[in-house]
């Protein structure tokens, strides 16, 4: 059986209603300052996991992709000046 008409409906409050709470606040390892928890993420470390906020985790994700980069681009300029060293080398010989 169901009730037609006003029934009780559960009062819930609108999102304009909702109570302006602060957001939880953690302990950044990386910047040694407080964030958000939404901007938070907790890393495993030796010990204990860390809180970190994602923008530091970004940030070195980002760092690191350079690094590699750069990386691969000097190895690869080491290996053409080797080559062209290899070949005037080779060149002297035969002249
Ligand atoms: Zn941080």
């Amino acid at each position: 059986m169901r009730q037609s008409g006003s029934g009780r409906t559960a009062k819930l409050s609108p999102l304009s209603e909702m109570p302006n709470k602060l957001p939880t606040m953690r302990y950044c390892y990386h910047c040694a300052t407080y964030h958000p928890e939404s901007e938070m993420r907790l890393v495993p470390s030796k010990s204990i996991p860390r809180w970190r906020c994602i923008k530091s985790i970004e940030a070195a994700k980002k760092s690191q992709a350079k690094r590699d980069a750069f990386g691969r681009e000097v190895s690869a300029q080491n290996s053409r000046a080797a080559a062209s060293k290899i070949a005037a080398a080779n060149s002297d010989r035969r002249s």
